[in-house]
């Protein structure tokens, strides 16, 4: 037994915990009486990695094939996006689709169908997996595609790992001619503004706006919007850059030693975070020339910044709300949130594109991503928020979530009952798939 828990720290819990080489190893593993489920990096922020018997699948890794004409990869599912990229930025090749850090693995990416700044333009991780293997309970592999056992990979793809353990992957990494990313920022002085803005974004690939929550009355919503593209190797203007196009800048990386006391992350702290990195920004638009690095991954230059929230941990309130309630509801729900005080620096907002998928969270719609503290305060108020977003007509991510409860889950997920149907007809006989969050939200008991 050992002390595990996902990025919020919370919950923390005793868990047996082991990984595999091999698939019959994971074979074997899987011949145990009980329950087990999937641990990628552990970088879901709540307990959806997370029970009393965890296949930890990081060892899992190897790169298995590649098509340089079409940039096709097949790898295993423990395999980092990191991993990945290192390998494959040199020779010219990009994600489809990464999401704000790049240290997941290409199993959590599926299984929590992860969605990046373009997802507006290119949808989800999911939508770009070609193929994959995945281990059922009884130990057999199915092969699953849009096209081949397609309703077995429909509730894979967005299925939070309660499908079978995810092998390996195929899918298409995309042509790029240099490391950097040619950014344009602007900085809006409140919502109106930002909404227009992504209004007016959405031929960029890539756009994502910075929101300080703290912010109120006039100022509510003032944001800063980052929006980007590949750069062509022609559009460097640094002679260090123009040389090795495809070799990203070397970046300082930093870690938090300790955990902070709980004190340390107070509204004053906050406030000034936020202020500072407003008023960095000046009014206006901007563009330069900025490393992958810097643009997709700023916070994964600080190892274990998820230690600076202390003991207790965090959790992040992700929602998505439909387009056409975005502009009231948003404005509502960010009242809320300033009022309360309990208002985080870390709050990112994005327009998502249209998505049909089984089980993902993204719908066509604005999304905002909020780090809490763990309090009793910040739990009566996701209580609050619950209920505004649910009268939207929206809903919570589960790979953010450690605190939902199944009624919420059950009246914001429109294939919630089939869902839970499959899954329980999925782990007859054998082990059975199931987390902490999904006997939480009523999927599996
Ligand atoms: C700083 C930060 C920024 C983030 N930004 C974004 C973002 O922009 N967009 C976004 O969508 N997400 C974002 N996330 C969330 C993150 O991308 C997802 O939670 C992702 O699923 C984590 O992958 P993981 O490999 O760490 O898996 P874990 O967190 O360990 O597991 C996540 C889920 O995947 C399942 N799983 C893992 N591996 C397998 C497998 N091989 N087979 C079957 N199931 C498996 C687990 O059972 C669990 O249900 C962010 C997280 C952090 C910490």
């Amino acid at each position: 037994m050992r002390k595990i828990s996902d990025w919020g720290n919370y919950p923390v819990i005793e868990a047996e915990v082991g990984g595999f080489d091999t698939a019959e190893q994971l074979r074997a593993k899987l011949e145990m009486p009980g329950s087990v489920i999937a641990y990628g990096n552990g970088r879901s922020y709540g307990d959806a990695s997370l029970q009393e018997n965890i296949l930890l699948v990081r060892r899992f890794n190897k790169f298995l094939s590649f098509d340089e004409t079409t940039g096709t990869l097949r790898c295993q599912a423990g395999a980092l996006l990191s991993e990945i990229l290192d390998v494959f930025v040199p020779r010219g090749w990009f994600l489809p689709v990464t999401p704000g850090t790049k240290l997941i693995t290409v199993g959590g990416a599926i299984a929590a169908d992860v969605h990046g700044k373009n997802h507006h333009v290119d949808g989800s991780f999911g939508q770009h997996i070609l193929s994959m293997d995945v281990m059922r309970n009884d130990g057999s592999v199915v092969t699953c595609s849009p096209e081949e056992n397609a309703e077995f990979f429909q509730v894979t793809v967005g299925g939070m790992g309660l499908t079978g353990v995810i092998l390996n992957a195929t899918f298409r990494l995309k042509k790029i001619e240099s490391a950097y990313i040619r950014e344009e920022t602007v900085r809006a002085a409140n919502l109106d503004e930002i909404m227009d803005c992504f209004e007016a974004s959405g031929d960029w690939t890539y756009s994502v706006a910075w929101i300080d929550c703290l912010a109120k009355g006039d100022a509510l919503g003032r944001s800063i919007m980052m929006r980007g593209e590949h750069a062509a190797s022609g559009e460097l203007v640094n002679p260090k850059h123009r040389r090795a196009p495809l070799e990203p800048r070397k970046g300082l990386q930093l870690g938090v030693p300790f955990t902070f006391p709980n004190f340390a992350l107070n509204k004053l702290t906050m406030n000034a975070f936020n202020f500072a990195y407003y008023n960095k920004c000046r009014p206006g638009t901007h563009q330069s020339i900025v490393d992958y690095n810097a643009f997709f991954y700023p916070l994964d230059a600080i190892d274990n910044w998820n230690r600076i929230y202390g003991k207790r941990g965090f959790t992040q309130y992700q929602f998505v709300i439909p387009k056409a309630a975005g502009r009231e509801g948003m404005r509502k729900i960010l009242t809320r949130i300033t009022e309360s005080g309990l208002g985080s620096f870390l709050a990112v907002l994005k327009l998502f594109g249209e998505q049909e998928s089984f089980m993902s969270f993204p719908m066509a719609g604005y999304t905002l991503a909020l780090d809490f503290p763990i309090s009793t305060q910040a739990m009566d108020l996701f209580k609050e928020l619950d209920a505004m977003v649910a009268d939207y007509g929206g809903r919570l991510y589960l790979a953010k979530d450690s605190r939902m409860d199944a009624e919420m889950f059950g009246k914001t997920y429109p294939n919630a009952d089939e869902f839970r149907q499959a899954i329980a007809m999925l782990n007859e006989g054998g082990t059975r798939f199931a987390s902490l969050q999904s006997k939480r939200i009523g999927i599996t008991d």
